[in-house]
């Protein structure tokens, strides 16, 4: 059945839900007020649907910008990076019916192009993509992705509204 709003992932965190290691949200009010009116969203938190609990071990991604793991922040013994892999072999496949997705910016499972690496304790870029974000872009590369940061700067906002309601009427028809 054809779908009224374009279909829209977004991580579930800016939703308002209370699923970020430390047990809190990260309410977004452009998605929760205006794209909500838009958009009919799909909620995605990885490290959660991975199997992770909340509250849990806050992770990092390190050791490598290519190929890096995700290891504990404050432990480096805790390494999720074989559950959060597994997960991103097989998840992004079910989310064909989207036409885009917003990312919660900095994480080191969702974030677009903002997320911190380490090599040796020391932060090596800012600039990288979390593990989800990353298969899931790679999967869908013609995906209409967005960070949270992003949403407040109202061109590419605008742009971002625009390219979803392209891509809503290319899957129409
Ligand atoms: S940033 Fe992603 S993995 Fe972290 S809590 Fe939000 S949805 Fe979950």
């Amino acid at each position: 059945m054809k779908n009224d709003k374009p279909l829209v992932g977004v991580s579930r965190c800016l939703l308002g839900d209370a699923v970020r290691y430390d047990g809190r949200s990260k309410s977004n009010t452009i998605v929760l007020e205006k794209l909500s009116q838009l958009f009919e969203f799909i909620p995605v938190c990885p490290e959660i649907e991975a199997g992770l609990s909340v509250p849990r071990p806050p992770v990092q991604l390190t050791g490598s910008i290519k190929n890096p793991k995700l290891i504990g922040r404050d432990n480096p013994a805790i390494d999720v990076t074989n559950i959060m892999q597994r997960y991103c072999n097989t998840r992004p496949a079910e989310l064909d019916h989207l036409s885009g997705f917003i990312f919660k910016s900095r994480s080191p499972s969702c974030g677009l192009n903002s997320t911190p690496v380490f090599i040796n304790k020391v932060c090596v870029t800012e600039t990288s993509r979390g593990l989800f974000a990353k298969s899931l872009c790679e999967k869908h590369p013609d995906l209409v992705v967005i960070e949270d940061t992003e949403l407040e700067d109202k061109n590419l906002l605008e742009k971002f509204i625009q390219l979803i309601s392209v891509s809503h009427q290319g899957n129409s028809d």
